[in-house]
């Protein structure tokens, strides 16, 4: 197949846009994207190129002060008869297009394009964001190529229509587990019912009051919910375990000790295990390539608040954030699209950011 990303596709950042959307990528078959886009990432003598399995990496040498990171991943959820783009008037429909070949195509277009950028940036097409995090390509980045990574502030380009997500929540699974005694119900007294003792751990959750906290601008609002209760053994024994499945999601002032701890202190008494967490991420906007890239943007941040990769980069000390062209309320959807206006918008707030050298 010849590489349909020729140099008049990576001169505009919407043509590339359906030409990225209309190579299929599902994750774990990321190959022929990777190789398309090692290709073309090869043919620019300022750039870098290095490659991990379908993680392709280029960066400039330029010898700037500060090194930012551009990043998106190359994979999409399964094609859902929405292969290969369409466009109605100004909106390209596919799979991908918002989540996130969108922005690829933003950090592409860059690369190909800014020779003499104002930073020296590091571009990461990653592949497998969408499966378990086991495959992911930053994380495996992070494990085998950690050089890579180096960096003072990165954008990781998902879709967030246009708005600055900075930071992102936490997230720790817990299971709050009561006992009791089996018996026949038949004298139930002669047991202790684990079902009802669970009770208490649903009054503490109705009667929990989250928190609502504010970082450099940014508002998140935590929650701790029930997701899941199982106990019981039969319809005439008295249950001797019950386990209420709960998850919080902390804004990132607590590290995961503290949100252990927090929830000990909610659950105090209780018998909790934590089978599950993930650090938050603070909004690190005071770093400066953060500071222009905010000026550039002309807007102010919103907190992020779903777990994203952001967080990878924030456990390596970097500050990060999400900005891309896509809606996020469209990702995996059936009729995913993007507007052509976000995505003219998204590349030009890039340029004044990164072209003012
Ligand atoms: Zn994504």
């Amino acid at each position: 197949m010849a590489n349909p990303l020729t140099s008049d596709v990576l001169v505009d950042p919407v043509v590339l846009t359906r030409a990225l959307v209309d190579i299929e990528s599902v994750s774990l078959d990321e190959k022929v994207i990777a190789d398309c886009v090692e290709e073309v990432l090869r043919q620019a003598p300022h750039l870098s190129v290095d490659r991990h399995q379908n993680t392709v990496m280029a960066r400039t040498g330029l010898g700037r002060e500060q090194r930012v990171v551009l990043a998106g991943h190359l994979d999409t959820v399964p094609l859902n008869d929405n292969f290969p783009s369409t466009v109605v008037d100004d909106l390209i429909y596919g799979c991908g297009t918002a989540d996130m070949k969108s922005g690829v195509a933003l950090a592409l277009h860059l690369a190909a394009t800014l020779p003499d950028p104002r930073y020296d940036l590091t571009f990461l097409f990653y592949e497998a964001e969408e499966i378990e995090s086991r495959f992911n390509g930053l994380n495996l980045v992070a494990k085998h190529r950690p050089e890579w990574l180096a960096a003072d502030f990165a954008v990781l380009l998902e879709p967030t229509y246009g708005v600055v997500e900075a930071g992102c929540q936490g997230t720790m699974r817990a299971v709050v587990r009561t006992r009791g005694r089996r018996a026949h119900t038949a004298r139930a007294w002669r047991g202790v019912n684990a079902i009802h003792a669970a009770g208490a751990v649903l009054r503490r959750l109705e009667d929990y009051r989250a928190r609502t906290v504010t970082i450099d601008g940014c508002t998140y609002r935590e929650g701790l919910s029930a997701v899941r209760i199982s106990g019981g053994v039969a319809g005439n024994v008295v249950p001797d375990v019950c386990s209420v499945e709960v998850n919080l999601r902390f804004a990132p002032d607590r590290t995961p000790e503290q949100a252990l701890a927090h929830l000990h202190e909610v659950f105090d008494g209780l018998d909790l295990e934590v089978t599950d967490s993930a650090p938050g991420a603070l909004p690190g906007l005071d770093a400066a390539p953060a500071r222009d890239f905010l000026a550039a943007v002309g807007a102010e941040p919103a907190a992020k608040l779903g777990w994203t990769d952001v967080s990878r980069f924030a456990a390596l000390g970097i500050p990060a954030l999400n900005y891309g062209p896509g809606d996020p309320q469209l990702a995996h959807a059936p009729d995913e699209h993007v507007e052509i206006g976000k995505i003219r918008d998204g590349a030009a707030t890039l340029h004044r950011w990164l072209a003012a050298y």
